[in-house]
């Protein structure tokens, strides 16, 4: 998911719709935005599917204002209905107000539990909607306080912005699990999951809003404040692998360089003896640059991606993912063929992808397959609202690599270490990488105990 505001910016939702449009690939299933007008009044539009599907000149003029927020929605659990998609908003006595979220909090089901219990009826699944019970909750006349109050009630990997009729808040997790950035635009402000939106915007980036880091921004301009002492740095490495794009800097650290360094040290610890390099387009295409450059084998288009067809993965059903990997990527036969190729993708999940790739390229003639993926093999789930999948399905959660490789149709198999995917990040010492190695950074609930 991908969560943007501007503050102080005339007909901020023009600035807001091009930079919603630089984040679609946070999220293709919902889009929404919402705005305060000059007289106080919070308007909002939002819809399923893509941001250019939802919006339209004549919606984008109708939500008028200075100050504004927006969401693009990520279905992590199959299912994004209306009712969900962000920005969520609010009436209240002390003032109405907006909420857009991206990521997950992992205690969700026993703050619901609690609400509940408490008589409160909730309308949606998501975080944004707990957020602003738990904010309400508590009466002090300090609204700063009452927010750090309610995101001290929750654990997990979040970003969380609030837009009240004159003033945003920018919310990080205190683990800096999720991105969130923050830059200048014009006399005003924007804050974006990622900074790859601030180009279109004519924004300038200032810096990464820090973990466990609420930002206000008013006509005072910014103030700070961390809502926990703890405080970890434990950026999402599947952000630098493959989730963002690679024109973001995340917490110091370019997306492409990352992906390139990876692929250098994929070189180094996994060899290919091979004619070409091939990358899976796009997000490989990076890795695959710095595989090439380390190797000195030469980096060649084999594999040509139809423009217009969306991620396969965000398909929610398995038809759809395998019949989408048809549609997507071609391969180029007279590059291919009678070659031995240096398959890089950035990573497996499931496997369909690869098989299908592995395929592709045997049928159009390539001689050898060496399939080398620039991060470490995918084992665990994500409780942090990246869908990597149920464990059954991961394809390495119960193969050794030579059964991976088998069952991709490699001739070999080869996966950055953890080592070299720490290594590769710039700008966090230290990222998750729960999924690959089962070391979750937070604490884990149990739910179940709740549902019974
Ligand atoms: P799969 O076919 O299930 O193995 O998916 C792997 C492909 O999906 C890789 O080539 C990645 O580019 C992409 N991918 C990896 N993680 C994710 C994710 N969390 N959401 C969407 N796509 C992903
Ligand atoms: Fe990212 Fe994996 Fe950690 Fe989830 S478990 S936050 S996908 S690195």
């Amino acid at each position: 998911m991908g969560v943007l505001a501007v503050y102080g910016v005339k007909n901020a939702s023009t600035y807001l719709y091009y930079g919603l449009h630089n984040m679609q690939h946070r999220g293709q299933e919902g889009a929404g935005m919402a705005t305060f007008n000059a007289d106080g009044q919070c308007l909002r539009y939002r819809g399923q599917g893509l941001v250019n599907e939802v919006f339209h000149p004549e919606n984008i003029a109708s939500l008028e204002g200075e100050i504004g927020l927006a969401a693009v929605m990520y279905a992590n659990v199959a299912k994004v209905g209306l009712d969900n998609v962000q920005p969520l908003f609010f009436h209240h006595k002390s003032g109405d107000f907006a909420i857009a979220s991206d990521g997950r909090v992992i205690n969700a089901a026993q703050v619901r539990n609690y609400l509940e219990k408490g008589g409160t009826i909730l309308q949606t699944e998501t975080d944004a909607e707990l957020l602003a019970h738990l904010i309400k909750k508590n009466h002090n006349e300090d609204r700063i306080v009452n927010i750090v109050s309610a995101l001290n009630m929750m654990e997990g990997g979040f970003a969380f912005v609030i837009m009240t009729r004159n003033r945003i808040y920018a919310c990080r997790d205190k683990h800096g699990i999720k991105p969130l950035a923050l830059g200048r635009l014009g006399n005003g402000y924007v804050v974006a999951s990622e900074s790859c939106s601030f180009e279109i915007m004519g924004a300038d980036f200032i810096r990464d809003i820090e973990p466990g880091e609420v930002v206000t921004i008013d006509e005072q301009g910014l103030r700070c404040r961390q809502y926990s002492r703890y405080k970890r740095h434990r950026m999402c490495a599947m952000e630098y692998i493959y989730f963002a794009r690679p024109d973001s800097d995340i917490d110091g650290c370019n997306v492409h360089a990352y992906r390139k360094e990876a692929g250098r040290r994929l070189y180094r610890e996994c060899p290919a003896d091979a004619d070409i390099v091939v990358g899976v387009p796009e997000s490989s295409l990076s890795a695959a640059m710095g595989y090439s450059e380390e190797s000195g084998i030469p980096y060649e288009m084999g594999l040509v991606k139809h423009k217009y067809v969306g991620r396969t993965f965000i398909q929610p059903v398995q038809e759809m993912r395998e019949l989408g990997v048809k549609m997507k990527l071609c391969p180029v036969r007279s590059i291919v063929k009678g070659k031995k190729i240096a398959l890089v993708d950035d990573s497996i999940v499931r496997g369909t992808t690869s098989l299908k790739i592995v395929k592709l390229l045997r049928d159009a003639g390539a001689k050898e397959v060496h399939v080398r993926i620039a991060s470490p093999m995918m084992k665990f789930p994500c409780y942090y609202g990246v869908d990597t999948s149920t464990p059954e399905e991961l394809l390495c959660s119960h193969r050794t690599l030579e059964e991976a490789c088998k069952a991709i149709g490699a001739d070999s198999l080869g996966y950055l270490s953890p080592e070299s995917t720490k290594a590769s990040c710039m700008g966090c010492a230290d990222p998750c990488q729960a999924c690959f190695t089962g070391e979750y950074p937070t604490v884990l609930y149990n739910e179940d105990i709740i549902k019974n």
